[in-house]
């Protein structure tokens, strides 16, 4: 076993992750951030492990509704249009991003990073005792009528291309299972590959405290700049602790990680995708699964502390004031197929989390290409709980120079 030290900055899913699955290869590792384990963008997602999510967040039909949803101030995405100029490069690769080639080779990739998505968090959540937070229960999605399902037929077809077996169910099929989805439901469909968690809180928390039962240190702070010396990094400053010498040094800042590699002279395309939750500790209904909804980019799911409704893509940066009334339009699309669903009360509590995206829908993963002893884990967007668990043992594999079970050039940091 190798004998080296780790500093990850990042306590999410992916850098605590990183952290436990070095710490099987013989590490010591440190922890630091600012907020407590899973406090950041892991607190509040939607809790799927939805590793058969193989397609890109945008492709060419995307695009095309694009204008419209930017239309409606609460539609499923929005750009605070004082942000559009410092959103333009990114915006742009996007653009590129969507055309059929590129979505093509996506996939691939994106498909390769799911396969060993659940054997990796079993791995962990095992170790930590937490393995019952993993529900196997398949997402339903729902259908409002005909040409919605029809619509997303390549979807469809690109995941029963890469084994993920779809089922459709009538509107009536997915009410037997479902008692909660009301009559407008025209069909629905198993997406075959798409688990979720009951708290994606308390994931990371569990793996945080396997990662200090084993010998792990947490440091709270903020690291405010990364010291260089010739291609290394030599330490880095703590806002309230000072200077720090770093062995290795792993950055999974989620949104802020583009910040740190600049001082490393790497220019990462990184936006916060900000989506909003809303949880319903009382919500009238009762569901054993996650449903997504055709016409409501995100999902309700079942979780210990409530039905919780996340999802939503805003553009305003990593500072603006959240707009929670994103999260009320959540409410009321899922009311529209779920007829019982109360309405927000005193206990109802409101979140937005910023997802860190790449213009490609997928992570970087893998070395800096300007500093020897930096590796990057971070830019997951809509899918780091889902492969944050994945990321960490991949991370883990390169740090100590043994051979993937995928090819790694897709992910690599030079690629913007
Ligand atoms: C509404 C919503 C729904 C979602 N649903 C799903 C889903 O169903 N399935 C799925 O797979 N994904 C989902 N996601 C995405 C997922 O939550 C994110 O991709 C994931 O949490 C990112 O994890 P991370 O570890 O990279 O980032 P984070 O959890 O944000 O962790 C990064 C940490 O770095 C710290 N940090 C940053 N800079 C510094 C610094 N300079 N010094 C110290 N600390 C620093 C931050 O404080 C933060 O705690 C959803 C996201 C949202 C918003």
């Amino acid at each position: 076993m190798t004998e080296f030290s780790a500093t990850i900055i990042g306590a999410g899913i992916v850098g605590m992750s990183t952290a436990a699955f070095l710490q099987r290869e013989g590490c010591k590792v440190t922890v630091i951030d600012r907020l407590p384990p899973g406090e950041g963008c892991s607190f509040g997602n939607a809790g799927g492990i939805a590793f058969a999510e193989i397609v890109p967040t945008v492709h060419s039909r995307m695009l095309l509704k694009i204008p419209r949803w930017l239309m409606d101030p609460l539609g499923p995405l929005t750009l605070r249009w004082s942000y559009l100029p410092k959103a333009m490069p990114w915006l742009m690769a996007l653009g590129r991003n969507a055309m059929p080639d590129r979505v093509k080779a996506i996939t691939e990739a994106r498909a390769a990073l799911a396969l060993r998505v659940v054997s990796d968090f079993e791995t962990l959540l095992k170790a930590a005792g937490a393995a019952d937070l993993i529900n196997y229960q398949d997402t339903l999605r729902l259908y409002d009528n005909e040409a919605q399902y029809l619509a997303e037929a390549p979807e469809r077809e690109a995941k029963r291309a890469h084994g993920y077996v779809t089922k459709r169910l009538s509107g009536g099929e997915a009410r037997e299972l479902e008692p909660a989805i009301g009559p407008s439901v025209h069909c629905g469909v198993f997406h075959g590959g798409w688990y979720f968690v009951s708290n994606p809180e308390r994931v990371v928390k569990s793996i945080a405290a396997d990662v200090v039962k084993n010998g792990g240190t947490i440091i709270a702070d903020d690291v405010v700049s990364l010291t260089r010396l010739g291609n290394r990094v030599s330490e880095i400053v703590l806002k309230e602790k000072g200077p720090r010498k770093v062995d290795k040094l792993v950055i999974c800042a989620g949104a802020y990680s583009h910040l740190l590699a600049r001082q490393l002279d790497e220019n990462i395309l990184l936006e916060a995708e900000r989506g909003y939750h809303m949880v319903l500790p009382n919500p009238g209904v009762s569901l054993s699964r996650s449903l997504t909804h055709a016409r409501t980019p995100g999902a309700a799911t079942p979780m210990e502390m409530g039905l919780r409704l996340a999802g939503s893509d805003e553009f305003a940066g990593l500072e603006a004031a959240p707009n929670y009334k994103r999260a009320d339009a959540l409410w009321r699309n899922f009311k529209a197929v779920l007829p019982g669903l109360r309405e927000p009360d005193s206990k109802t509590t409101r979140w937005m989390g910023r997802r860190p995206g790449t213009p490609d829908s997928l992570p970087v993963i893998g070395p800096s290409k300007t500093t020897a002893n930096v590796w990057y884990g971070f830019g997951h967007g809509h899918m780091g709980l889902t492969w944050g668990p994945t990321t960490g043992r991949l991370i883990s594999e390169i740090m100590t120079g043994r051979k993937s079970n995928i090819d790694l050039s897709p992910f690599r940091a030079d690629r913007f």
